[in-house]
């Protein structure tokens, strides 16, 4: 084995040893350019660090998102801001772009029939700020309260809050589909006070206020859950008629009125969450 090849090596298990994997994947060629070019050795070093430093920080984005549960083709770039004229886009962008009040943990409701883009929206808001560095999770409000309604009975609630605390931003779909039982809404509640003003929420909702308390049951705890949703937040109201529902008319072939109206349903595209 050859001077070189031995020196190689080592620097590879160095490098393995220390976690470079960049590094050690590129020292080989970039150490080649420095040669050829003469660079000096602070360059070189600075080189192969920025390369491991730009990876781990792609690396760690990847992992949020893998860990997000957000659907990966719901981005704002397919959002058609048109089809809903009373959000305003440059809101929406705002929140996506200066992510303070996720330091605030303030909230974002999103208000609207079925097939309007709540969900779209949200995830694409969630897709943006793991984009920036934040993490989110996704997940229907349903299947969370029955999540934390298990925690709650194996006495390990306070344990699943907290480990819901490392997403600055907690999107939770479909809030009106949450079943009525007082033990389950209750969690619901906690969730939402411990939560309050530290890290954000992100609520959809085919709902108003005004019919949540057949979520919560409870008139005074509806009143306290809503109170502090809304004292720091974004409300996007988004009554317009169903996306899906209008897509699936202009893929109609122009047909007589009556027909038309027959086809709409059977050409609908099913829920997606
Ligand atoms: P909601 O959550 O309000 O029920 P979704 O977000 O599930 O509605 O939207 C239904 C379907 O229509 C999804 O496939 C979504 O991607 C699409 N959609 C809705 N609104 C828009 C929009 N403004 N631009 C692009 N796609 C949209
Ligand atoms: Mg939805």
């Amino acid at each position: 084995m050859s001077g070189a090849t031995m020196a190689a090596g080592r620097l590879d298990l160095m490098l393995t040893e220390l976690r470079l994997p960049t590094v050690r994947r590129l020292a080989e060629d970039v150490c080649a350019q420095s040669d050829r070019e003469g660079w000096p050795a602070r360059r070189l070093l600075e080189a192969l660090l920025e390369h491991e430093l730009a990876e781990r920080e792609t690396r760690r984005i990847d992992r949020h998102r893998a860990e997000s549960c957000l659907s990966p083709d719901k981005r704002l770039s397919s959002f058609d801001f048109a089809a809903v004229p009373n959000v305003s886009k440059a809101q929406v962008m705002a929140l996506a772009d200066a992510q303070e009040w996720l330091d605030r943990g303030a909230n974002v409701l999103l208000f609207g029939p079925p097939g309007v883009g709540k969900s779209h929206l949200v995830c694409a808001l969630g897709h943006a700020l793991i984009d920036a560095g934040r993490r989110v999770l996704f997940t229907r409000c349903s299947d969370l309260v029955q999540r934390l309604q298990a925690a709650r009975r194996d006495l390990r609630l306070p344990q699943e809050l907290a480990k819901l605390d490392r997403f600055d931003l907690l999107i939770l779909d479909d809030l009106s589909y949450v079943r009525r039982d007082q033990a389950e809404t209750s969690v619901l509640f906690e969730l939402i006070a411990e939560r309050y003003e530290r890290k954000s929420l992100a609520i959809t909702a085919n709902t108003p206020f005004s019919e949540w308390g057949q979520v919560f049951v409870e008139p005074a705890m509806t009143l306290a859950a809503v109170d502090r949703l809304v004292h720091h937040s974004t409300i996007l109201e988004m009554n317009v008629e169903s996306y899906r529902r209008r897509s699936a008319q202009a893929a109609q072939p122009a047909q007589p009125a009556t027909r038309r109206g027959r086809g709409h349903d059977s050409n609908a595209p099913t829920e997606q969450r």
